[in-house]
Order: C-alpha cells, then sequence, then structure tokens
C-alpha cells in the first residue's frame, strides 16, 4: 500500500491524502496526483486529518481506505479512482486524473452519504469489540453448523442451523449480500439486509430462508448458541473470536461521505454497468 510521508507546505486549503494499493498502475496514478497536487496552494497533501482520501486501486482498496479513517467520517470525503476492472465505490477511471484534479479545484464541498453498519460483538468474558462495516459483516462457525438464535429488536426471530450470517448495507447489497441471494437496495435507503449463508432447511430445521430488510432504528441480534470458533468478517478484514456471547448489528449514526461530482453516476447505471452490461438491440 502507499501512503505519502512528508510534512512540507502549510497553505492549506484542502487536505488530501493519497492511499493507493500495490499494483503497478496504482502507484502511476498515485505518483501523477502526487506531483500535481503538490505544487498547488489549493491543496495541501497530507495523510492526518485529511478533508478528502482519494483511493487509487479498486472497491476492495476503498474499503481500506474507509477502515484506515472510519475514526473521521465526519469530517473526511472519499473519492475512489478505480485502476482494476469493476468500480462501485470508484467514481474515476485512471485515464481520468486530470478530470480529478479539476474537479477537486473546483470543489465546494459537495457529499453524497450513504449508511454504514455498526457491529457489536459480546465475548463470554464480557469483552466488547466493535467495528464499522461498508459493506457488511458476517459471522460464521468454523467447525460444525452454526446454531443462533435471532432477534429483531430484542424478541426471538428464529432459530438459525447453517453455515453463518450476512449483514450488509445498502451500499454493500450489490457485493457479498447479492452473491448470498440479497436483494439489491439504492444506498439512499436507510436500511441493513441479513442473508442465511446456506441455513439448513427440512422437517426439523425451519428458517425464513429469505432476506430480511431492517430499518435504521432497529437492532439485529445473533446469539450463538454453541460454545466453539467463531469467523467474523468485516468488510475486508477477519477475525476469529472464542465463544461469541452476541453480535448485533444496526445501522450506525455515522455516514461514510463521498465527493459528489458529475463522475458519481447514478446507482442503477452502476448496477447496469457491472452486472448486465450491454444490452443487443
Ligand atoms: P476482493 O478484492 O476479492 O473483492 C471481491 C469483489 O467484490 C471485487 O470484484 C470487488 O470489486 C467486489 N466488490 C467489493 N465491494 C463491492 C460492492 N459494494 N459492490 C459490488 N462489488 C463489490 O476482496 P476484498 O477486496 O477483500 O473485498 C471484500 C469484499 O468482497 C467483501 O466486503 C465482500 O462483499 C466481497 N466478497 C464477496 C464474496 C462473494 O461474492 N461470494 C465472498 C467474499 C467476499
Amino acid at each position: 500500500m502507499t501512503q505519502m510521508n512528508f510534512t512540507d507546505k502549510s497553505k492549506k486549503t484542502l487536505r488530501v491524502a493519497l492511499v493507493a494499493n500495490g499494483k503497478y498502475q496504482s502507484k502511476r496514478v498515485w505518483h501523477k496526483l502526487f506531483q500535481a497536487l503538490r505544487d498547488e496552494d489549493k491543496f495541501y497533501l497530507t495523510k492526518h486529518h485529511p478533508d478528502v482520501v482519494i483511493s487509487i486501486g479498486g472497491d476492495g482498496m476503498l474499503l481500506s481506505a474507509f477502515h484506515m479513517y472510519e475514526k473521521e467520517l465526519e469530517t473526511v470525503r472519499f473519492v475512489g479512482i478505480h485502476t482494476g476492472h469493476l468500480g462501485f465505490y470508484t467514481d474515476y477511471l485512471d485515464s481520468e486524473v486530470d478530470k480529478l484534479i479539476a474537479d477537486l479545484r473546483e470543489d465546494k464541498g459537495e457529499t453524497i452519504s450513504y449508511p454504514i453498519l455498526r457491529v457489536t460483538m459480546t465475548l463470554s468474558d464480557g469483552r466488547k469489540v466493535k467495528a464499522r462495516a461498508l459493506n457488511e459483516a458476517t459471522i460464521k462457525r468454523i467447525e460444525k453448523t452454526m446454531v443462533a438464535d435471532i432477534k429483531v429488536n430484542g424478541g426471538l426471530f428464529e432459530r438459525f442451523r447453517g453455515d453463518g450470517l450476512s449483514v450488509a448495507t445498502p451500499t454493500g447489497s450489490t457485493a457479498y449480500n447479492k452473491s448470498l441471494g440479497g436483494a439489491i437496495l439504492h444506498p439512499t435507503i436507510q436500511a441493513m439486509q441479513m442473508t442465511e449463508i446456506a441455513s439448513l432447511n427440512n422437517r426439523v430445521f425451519r428458517t425464513l430462508g429469505s432476506p430480511i430488510i431492517v430499518p435504521r432504528g432497529e437492532k439485529i441480534e445473533v446469539v450463538p448458541k454453541r460454545l466453539g470458533q467463531y469467523l467474523v468478517t468485516v468488510d475486508n478484514k477477519t477475525y476469529r473470536h472464542k465463544d461469541i456471547a452476541k453480535i448485533e448489528f444496526d445501522i450506525d449514526r455515522k455516514k461514510i461521505q463521498f465527493i459528489n461530482s458529475a463522475n458519481h453516476t447514478g446507482f442503477w447505471e452502476r448496477v447496469r454497468d457491472a452486472f448486465i452490461g450491454e444490452s443487443e438491440e
């Protein structure tokens, strides 16, 4: 991962952080941006408390950038340049670096923001582990079937048996959630979506079998009924925890903010481009 590390210049207008993945093309874009922004008074390049984070890579890099600055979400706006093949969080192609620079010069602080997920794990010794997800969080039992009670707003909804569960944000609905048969949600909808991962359904065991979409302000709680090792993923990060007492999900008070430019195309256009492509007349 390429990051800046220098201290010169203090005539700040827009504090900009550049983060890139290790791909050759991403490093090239990083250097081009670095050289262009460094010489303009409008910009102050710094990785500390930036106003704008430019993520160079793909969706995975934007997820990493989000986690690097997740404690500063109120003050940071993100923008993604993609040097890969598919971009849901990336608004600019690597051939559009000059356009991004021009847009940043004209920046009036316009933003577009989307909900993120709050994840609170309580371990069996009472310790709490908190995380935020931009795409989704999942829980799986490492060995044997996961058995867990699912509560919605404190009330028992069902007893789940299967591989695990995923809870996705609206912007994450096009990622793992989609592969699990979840619906695609417009990202302005303030809700989270729970999907089952290979649930057991037969004459003895029964789950709803459909994804559920739960609005902001409501809470999903997963209470594992067996001791053991659990795998919890939060976007592109993976944690192993022993004996999870419960894991709670709700929509966070904070949101992720993106720079709103003409390149921030409509959501349904992105969905069509990514999954359907050009249609033949
Ligand atoms: P990765 O680089 O292998 O990413 C997997 C793919 O998911 C990439 O093509 C990426 O562009 C795409 N992607 C990421 N976020 C997206 C989004 N919001 N909408 C549409 N596509 C999106 O792996 P990574 O960088 O570690 O990314 C982690 C993400 O990969 C997870 O958050 C999860 O959503 C996704 N994932 C998907 C599956 C699956 O579909 N079966 C399995 C595991 C993880």
